[in-house]
Formats: C-alpha cells, structure tokens, sequence
C-alpha cells in the first residue's frame, strides 16, 4: 500500500490516480490526534489498523493525487539518518578515503525536511551545492541490537530523499542540515510492495536532463545491513526515516532548477531551488 500525508497533512491511501483520505475514519476516536503524526499514529498501530483500511476507504473522501498538496510523508521523525558514501563509484567521484563502513553514519536536522512541490533554498551563492539521489526507508518500531536476518521485520515501507549538501570541509550535519535541505516523498510504500529492497532502480533527472541513475543492488550497506549497524548504536523508533546514500553522479543545482526524482515501484516528485 502507498500511504501518503498531503493537505494539511492528513493521511492519505494512495491508489493509482486516486487519494483517499483514511485517516479521519481510522482517528476518529483519538481526539489527541490533532497533535500527533497521523503516519507515526499509522505505523505504531499498522497491526491492528490494519484490517480497517480497506473498510475505512471505502466511506473516505477521494481526491485525485494532482489536486492534493503532497506533504512529506512524515512529517517531524524522531531521527533522520544517513548513510555517508555508500555507492563505491560515489566514492570514486568524491576522492573520498572511507566508505560507510568506517564512516558509519550522521544525522541531518528533521528540520531540513521538506515535501514535493517545495522549494530548496540555497545559503550560498558562492559555494557548490549538490543533489544526492536516495532510496530511504522508514523504521515501523523500536528497534535495539537488531541483527541483519532480522532487520525487515522493523521496516515500514520505503520512500524517496534527496539529501541536499553543501560541498566543503565542515562536518557533515552542517552541510546537510540547512532548512529545506531534505525533500522526501513522494509517500510511503509498504515493504510488501517490494519484495527485493536490494533490487530497485531509480533516477533523479535536472531540468530533465539525467544527472544520477542507479539501482540499490550496488550499495555497499543495505538496508539489513544498516540497521543491524545502527541500532547496535541507538534505539530505532517507528517513523525514524534512514537514508541509504548516494550513488555517483552528486552535481551542482542552481535558482531555477527543477530537481526531480523517481523510484521503481515507490513514485516520483519534484522541487524547485532558490537562493535564501
Ligand atoms: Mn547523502
């Protein structure tokens, strides 16, 4: 199932052009739900919400997907973590030394998150920005010293990221974490929907022409494998957001670009840049 966030972000089921908006039948008995996450409130509950959605959408206001305004799929996580060089031909481009496996991780600002259809605001005008195409995934429950051939029972569903990065020699997080830093969408796909993770083609396209093409099966760390090396740091949370990494192909983006990305089997979304 496709679960998106969009108006004012309500829960939404997607279904090809179609959007259902379940989530006030599913909350409807949950008057605190107006100060949570309706996606965390989701996937806390999938188990037992479960059964109700095909009920629930058959009595839920339909919009069509193009009239909606999508928002990121979720909307604060606790923590969104990233994986640092994690394409061998990424690390080729960027001459860089170490790979995840020595780099291990960092986290971005959750403020730097932003949904499709918004706009990337550059800081600076005199310093190289990039894009980084990315498949991210979205933690379904606490998960602690989760081992490899466990690690899909604690994912939720997959979805797209772009982790927006100035160039330079300051840590990570402060390049990365800049507000509207991380477009994220276009909703969520649950991991049913794809059966292989380590098998998924994607591409993210500037202005239409194609700067990054890629398929999962060339990471270094897969999704196994990162959880099982971050959850041996930290407690992973329902709606903690982990991103994979880039592949090769990171380039330059400027005021009046129109950044684009897309994700066999998950979808697709667009931002546009600005100078701040
Ligand atoms: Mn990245």
């Amino acid at each position: 199932m496709k679960f998106a966030l969009f108006n004012d972000y309500e829960l939404g089921l997607v279904d090809g052009e179609r959007i259902y908006d379940i989530g006030k039948q599913l909350f409807v008995h949950d008057p605190a739900i107006a100060f949570k996450c309706k996606m965390v409130e989701l996937i806390k509950n999938y188990e037992s919400l479960k059964a109700r959605i095909n009920e629930v959408k058959s009595i839920s206001e339909i919009y069509r997907v193009s009239d909606v305004r999508l928002r990121q799929p979720v909307s604060k996580p606790g923590k969104l973590i990233a994986a640092p060089v994690n394409y061998v031909l990424h690390q080729q481009e960027m001459y860089q030394e170490f790979t995840v496996e020595k780099l291990g991780f960092f986290l971005k600002a959750t403020t730097s998150i932003i949904g499709p259809g918004e706009t990337v605001m550059l800081p600076y005008r005199d310093r190289r920005t990039d894009h980084e195409l990315e498949f991210a995934f979205v933690i379904s429950k606490n998960a602690k010293n989760v081992k490899a051939e466990d690690a899909y029972n604690y994912v939720f569903g997959y979805t797209g990221l772009m982790d927006i990065t100035v160039r330079g020699n300051e840590e990570r997080c402060l390049r990365k974490s800049f507000d509207t830093f991380t477009p994220m969408g276009p909703w969520i796909v649950t991991k049913e929907e794809i059966d292989n993770p380590d098998d998924v083609n994607m591409h993210l396209t500037v202005n239409g022409e194609i700067r990054q093409k890629a398929n999962t099966k060339d990471l270094i760390s897969n999704v196994a494998k990162l959880i099982e090396v971050y959850s041996h740091v930290m407690t992973l949370e329902p709606g903690d957001i982990i991103t994979t990494g880039t592949p090769e192909g990171v380039g330059p983006i400027t005021e009046g670009d129109k950044v684009r990305m897309e994700i066999d089997r998950i979808g697709a979304f667009e931002v546009n840049v600005k100078y701040c």
